[in-house]
């Protein structure tokens, strides 16, 4: 109500009649309504003023004299549909008025009620306002859910954007896992390979290592002299042999190395020779003297053998040099040995020959005194050749071991005696045979006279001088013990642990003493089947004992 009173109101008044138009504006001042009125007569005049004055009620008469307010109500309707339009009128009946309110007029005033018409423009006004400020509303919320709908559909939109975008991230994301994985695979893999192939390193690394201690083992434990050399001919590694031979050190050897400890007359040769198998495919050998740390220069064989790589090609040479001094006495024994035996056999055989061609002339005449003598003399001969035969047999037997024994148990003394009394060198040595009677021993009798009458042949031999030999017989620790004494010139200590070995033989100066060298080491090989001991005791000028033990029966 406040608002109405401060709100002007524009009441457009349609009435014919001034005086009514007069009352009715001084009846709605009376009422306190602020307005602005304006009074219209005439249709034309009427539809201008609802443009123009854009009234906010229109009160009009029910009669005019130009034309009715039912058409005013729908001219009205028409321009203005929400302005309220109350009729004013004496004539109108109750049917009527209600007709026209039921098609849309707002109220109905009779002229004798005048003063209610100003409540009803209230009423009026308010369900206008009222009206407006729904339609207002309404439309508001219309475009409110219009703007709704369309942000709605914005949403929808970037919605559906959104989910596109998350199926393109989805998508993107499972092609990175895959890619992830794959790289993981990849990764995986390397790593495995990298495993494999560091393991495969540590591997080779650890047999390489082990081939190369293998390698200096061997260099160290071979017997020989031994050296490794680069394709260039350098000498990059020696054993200890050499240092030990040489007696030179580490730097010595550098400065100097191999070729200093050769002997100079085999420097030259060697030289070209260790050049000339460098160049070769598979190495060689060759001999030299090389000097030992006592100053003393042995022979050697010097073996160089290419190590080749997995082509075949030389990537390092090793060189041996083994000590082949005794090889080579050896040798030289054996040749000595040769000629001596030819020697050995021909002089018997000459005489045999000799002496077969005299008794061949003789044979028509029997009664030559010469003939018995030339028998004895071939017989002799005969004699020395078959020993001499036997040796070399008995040697050759021991070679293969074949020296056969058959042990018995027999009386040594009485056996030792028995053979002695046939050696006597023709009379001009006495040969005193003594010792135990009681011993027993389990023995080779042939070989135990075997080696007996080795002894005193060695003794009429080698000690001329001593007419007197001595052959004695005792237990010693548990053994027999036989020993042949001589008061001869002796044999030199440094000889004495030669005498047993085979082709041993001192050089005595001239050819009066002749032999194989085979005799002595016989009698050792007999006795060592018998598990006893031989040997030899000497002194020069005074004579020597030999000797040997034999099981005790
Ligand atoms: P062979 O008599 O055939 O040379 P042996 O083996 O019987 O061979 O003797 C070896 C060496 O021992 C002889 O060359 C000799 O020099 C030395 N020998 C042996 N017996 C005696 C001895 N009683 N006195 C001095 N030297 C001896």
């Amino acid at each position: 109500m406040s608002e109405n009173m401060i709100k002007v109101s524009k009441v457009l008044i349609l009435e014919d009649n001034e005086d009514d138009a007069d009352l009715l504006c001084r009846e709605l001042k009376k009422s306190g309504l602020n307005f602005i009125p304006k009074i219209v007569q005439k249709q034309d005049e009427y539809e201008t003023s609802l443009i123009e004055f854009l009234p906010d009620i229109i009160v009009s008469d029910y009669s005019l004299p130009s034309f009715d307010a039912v058409t005013a109500f729908q001219i009205k309707q028409s321009l203005s549909p929400l302005t309220p339009f109350i009729i004013v009128s004496g004539t109108i009946g109750e049917e009527n008025a209600v007709e026209l309110i039921n098609s849309g007029v707002s109220d109905y005033v009779s002229k004798s009620n005048l003063f209610t018409l100003s409540a009803k423009i209230h009423r009026a006004l308010k369900d206008a306002e009222i009206i407006r400020e729904k339609l207002i509303s309404d439309e508001k919320a219309k475009v409110q859910a219009e703007e709704l709908m369309v942000a709605n559909r914005e949403l929808l939109l970037q919605n559906k954007e959104k989910e596109k975008r998350t199926q393109e991230l989805r998508r993107a994301n499972e092609l990175l896992i895959d890619e992830k994985e794959k790289v993981r695979r990849v990764n995986q893999e390397l790593s495995k390979l990298n495993t494999e192939l560091e393991d495969r390193v540590a591997a080779r690394t650890k047999a390489l290592a082990n081939s190369e201690i293998r390698f200096r083992n061997m260099m160290e434990t071979i017997p020989q002299i031994a050296w490794t050399n680069t394709v260039k001919g350098e000498v990059d590694f020696y054993n200890q042999r050499w240092y030990d031979y040489t007696g030179l050190d580490d730097a010595q050897t550098r400065l100097s190395g191999l070729t200093s400890v050769i002997h100079p007359d085999d420097l030259k040769e060697s030289l070209n020779q260790f050049g000339f198998l460098r160049k070769s495919v598979d190495g060689g050998e060759f001999q030299i003297r090389a000097r030992r740390t006592d100053g003393e220069y042995r022979w050697h064989l010097i073996r160089l053998i290419p190590i080749k790589n997995v082509n075949g090609r030389t990537r390092q040479w090793v060189g041996t040099a083994t000590d082949i001094q005794e090889l080579k006495a050896l040798q030289q024994h054996k040749d000595d040995f040769i000629s001596i035996a030819s020697h050995e056999l021909k002089t018997p055989i000459t005489t045999l020959k000799a002496s077969l061609q005299l008794l061949d002339k003789m044979k028509d005449n029997p009664s030559q005194t010469m003939l018995p003598k030339l028998i004895t003399q071939a017989n002799k001969s005969l004699e020395k050749v078959y020993v001499l035969i036997e040796d070399l047999l008995n040697t050759s037997k021991e070679n293969e071991d074949q020296l056969q024994i058959k042990q018995i148990k027999f009386n040594l003394l009485k056996i030792i005696t028995e053979c002695c009394e046939n050696l006597s060198g023709d009379g001009i040595f006495k040969i005193n045979v003594q010792g135990d009677p009681t011993l027993e021993v389990y023995a080779d009798v042939v070989r135990t006279e075997q080696i007996v009458i080795n002894f005193i042949n060695n003794a009429m031999k080698y000690a001329p001088d001593s007419k007197e030999i001595e052959v004695r017989v005792e237990q010693q620790a548990g053994m027999a013990k036989v020993s042949v004494i001589d008061k001869g010139a002796g044999i030199p200590t440094q000889n004495l642990r030669f005498l047993f070995d085979r082709y041993y033989r001192i050089n005595h100066g001239g050819s009066e003493y002749t032999g194989l060298g085979l005799g002595l080491y016989i009698c050792a090989e007999i006795i060592k089947k018998h598990h006893g001991l031989i040997g030899a005791e000497s002194e020069i000028g005074v004579g020597s004992t030999f000797w040997f033990t034999l099981p005790v029966a």
